[in-house]
């Protein structure tokens, strides 16, 4: 606190030495509490409207400094402080319910007269909606119906595996009697420390493993292997996707690595399909051919056709899905504002009333290694009332 309030004194200085003209009764610093107590007071509004929420979540841990990296700051999935492995560690944190905005995010963009094209796309891209398919394959060793998401269903007589992230809830069980389980476990360690940018960056070589089970194809009744892969992330989609090589550029780079068999099952006039080499159009819409009584159909009829089938049966639905995420906004360091919200053993999470705000950030703080956070050593900020049965919080 004294060094940033010291750097502003400081930097005010030179930028009234540069002669700017700047109106500094407009000052504003967010690290004040004349300001934060806004902060407080937003957080509160959202949370009444729901928006705001807690959520355990998987933070960077490095064990040997105790404190949680940011993706940038671990490279090579070790620490880039003191170099030891960095573990992925599940932590109670809050979120804004972006996502509930994506729709008007999304369609918003339109009004942006002068923002240039090329940001607007950016932000599209992140906002990421897709129209597909939400279904399920059964895997009879472990009597489960495992859920994928694809925009390309059309593809589905094409399948040849399925593949689970290492963090699925059903790989423990999957893998539970397979010969070379311990390898097995070595595996899925070692993906799950992987950072998500390294995991689904397209340079990055996809590295999976057979789990000894298969899964049901539920439109050509094909038995197909289950794998486990780095580049299926748990909290994208379903945490599980449909391998298709023959029309999907990520899957067939996936298939030719492990010798997975690659069926054509869409044509374009005109073109020869080969299994040498991957071409443009292999992902483009088209006719469907080798696809029991759906050859013939175009992409589009079959895609809408499949669904209406697969839902006939309680097995999938047409579903629109989102790239964006819920945004976390917890920090996990003592140098910032604290969330408004008291906990008390009967009434659960309470918001401190608006009247008392701001929740001042403590100072009566110790440094101690191994503390779980600084701000457990503040008495007073650790021992409250509870707004509403004023019982101890
Ligand atoms: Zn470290
Ligand atoms: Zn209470």
């Amino acid at each position: 606190k004294t060094w940033t309030l010291d750097n502003i004194e400081n930097m005010k200085l030179q930028q009234k030495a540069l002669g700017l003209s700047y109106d500094w009764d407009r000052e504003v610093a967010t690290c004040k509490e004349d300001y934060y107590k806004w902060t407080q007071w937003f957080f509160e509004q959202f949370y009444k409207k729901g928006l705001a929420y807690k959520k355990e979540a998987k933070v960077n841990w490095c064990e040997t400094c105790h404190t949680v990296l940011a993706n940038e700051q671990v490279i090579d999935g070790a620490c880039w402080r003191c170099d030891n492995p960095v573990e992925k560690k599940d932590l109670s944190q809050w979120f804004l319910r972006i996502t509930e905005y994506a729709d008007r995010l999304l369609a918003d963009l339109d009004t942006l007269d002068h923002w240039p094209q090329r940001v607007k796309l950016m932000q599209k891209n992140w906002i990421g909606r897709s129209e597909g398919t939400e279904f399920s394959f059964e895997v009879p060793s472990i009597n489960e119906r495992v859920s994928v998401y694809t925009t390309r269903v059309d593809t589905i007589y094409g399948v040849s595996y399925v593949v689970l992230a290492p963090e699925h809830p059903y790989v423990e069980r999957l893998i539970e009697n397979a010969p070379n389980k311990a390898e097995l476990e070595a595996f899925i360690t070692r993906m799950r420390n992987m950072s998500d940018i390294d995991r689904t960056s397209t340079e990055a070589p996809k590295e999976g493993m057979f789990t000894g089970s298969y899964a049901v194809n539920p439109m050509s009744g094909e038995q197909v292997p289950v794998w486990i892969a780095n580049y299926v992330l748990v909290d994208y989609g379903t945490g599980a996707v449909m391998g298709s090589p023959a029309h999907d550029e990520r899957d067939w780079e996936f298939a030719h690595k492990y010798d997975l068999p690659i069926k054509q099952v869409v044509t374009c006039e005109g073109e020869e399909y080969s299994l040498e080499k991957w071409q443009e159009w292999y992902h483009e819409d088209g006719i469907l051919v080798n696809s029991g009584e759906y050859n013939g159909q175009t992409s589009e009829e079959a895609r809408k056709n499949i669904t209406a089938a697969l839902n006939e049966r309680s097995i999938g639905e047409g579903k629109v899905n989102f790239r964006l995420r819920d945004w976390l906004i917890s920090r996990q360091r003592y140098w910032g504002v604290p969330i408004p919200v008291v906990y008390c053993e009967t009434c659960g999470e309470q918001l401190v009333p608006e009247e008392e705000l701001p929740v001042r950030l403590p100072e009566d703080i110790k440094f101690e290694s191994g503390a779980v956070s600084p701000l457990a050593t503040s008495e007073n900020f650790l021992h409250t009332t509870c707004p509403k049965c004023g019982g101890p919080a």
